[in-house]
């Protein structure tokens, strides 16, 4: 009888793997004061929390953001075991002068870079990483409905030098339906006009589905959402939403707003790519630069 070696499971031993160590996908908000950047993250975490570590509970109410600081949850879909870190900071943009606002969150994001190429070079080769890499920034937009403020197109374009920026219309309650999307057009046709180039990058290696996902992505932002620390119940069910005088926002309502379209953005069909593109386009910039100093 012919011996069985087996390396055809090899395959999913490796899966099995990678699936128990779990992925790792860090996520850093930007932006005002005010903006409901914290709000978001606790709604986000509250939307399929199951094992939780961190200090937001259920219905904690937000404070004030003083620090740059790292909330962590793991979230089970499947077997598929992820590690959602979102990275709070103190927003900006109410002092008088704003000049380098954006340098602790820029440092914060080079400082992992830092420390990963640290470890890649003394580590064993074999040996995972702990990765504290920022995959991802939500840029958070002021509902306004006029147009970018000058301060957004600065930082934006700081940031897009260093991290995948993914811009957010915050607090989309205030605005009506037509409201938001004309400003989500807006938006789009200043990021342009601004030359900042955003995530998602095309590459020459993309094929058809790719960039067909890229522009279903470009089309869609800013996702414009809306977020809330606490629980209502709508029709017998407990949801994340905001109750006022004349109604209920579900947060989760796909036609309230764009919640769980960023929700699935994040963590279903762009988790992948943005990971990727931090490695082979933000790290992988940082490390050449770093590596060549070392050489002068
Ligand atoms: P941060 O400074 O950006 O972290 O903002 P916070 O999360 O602390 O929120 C500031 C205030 O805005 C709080 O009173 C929140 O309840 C409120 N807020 C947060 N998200 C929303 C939203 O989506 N819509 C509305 N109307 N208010 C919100
Ligand atoms: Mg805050």
């Amino acid at each position: 009888a012919q011996s069985y070696v087996g390396f055809d499971t090899i395959t999913t031993q490796i899966e099995h793997k990678l699936l128990k160590r779990g992925f790792q996908f860090n996520v850093i908000v930007a932006g005002q004061t005010g903006l409901g950047k914290s709000t978001l993250i606790n709604t986000i975490f509250a939307s399929h929390l199951i094992d939780s570590k961190g200090r937001l509970e259920a219905d904690e109410p937000v404070r004030q953001t003083t620090e740059i600081q790292a909330v962590s949850h793991v979230i089970v879909e499947n077997s598929v075991k992820l590690r959602l870190n979102i990275v709070d900071t103190p927003g900006y943009g109410d002092q008088v002068n704003n000049e380098n606002c954006w340098d602790p969150i820029i440092k914060y994001i080079k400082d992992q870079h830092s420390a990963y190429l640290r470890k890649e070079l003394t580590a064993m080769r074999d040996r995972h990483i702990q990765d504290t890499r920022i995959h991802c920034c939500l840029y958070f937009i002021s509902p306004t409905g006029h147009s970018l403020r000058p301060i957004d197109v600065i930082v934006m374009k700081k940031l897009s030098e260093v991290v995948n920026v993914v811009p957010i219309i915050a607090k989309a309650d205030s605005l009506t339906l037509e409201e938001r999307d004309a400003f989500k057009q807006k938006i789009r046709a200043e990021l342009v006009y601004h030359n900042i180039r955003l995530y998602p990058f095309d590459t020459e290696e993309n094929d058809d589905e790719e960039i067909q996902l890229n522009e279903s992505i470009r089309n869609m932002i800013p996702f414009a959402v809306v977020g809330s620390e606490r629980n209502v119940i709508i029709g017998g069910k407990t949801v994340r939403g905001r109750k006022n005088r004349w109604g209920v926002v579900n947060v989760e309502d796909r036609e309230h707003c764009e919640f769980v379209q960023l929700r699935d953005f994040l963590t279903r069909t762009h988790l992948q790519d943005l990971i990727e593109t931090t490695a082979q386009i933000h790290y992988e910039a940082f490390r050449s630069k770093q590596l060549l100093a070392l050489k002068d």
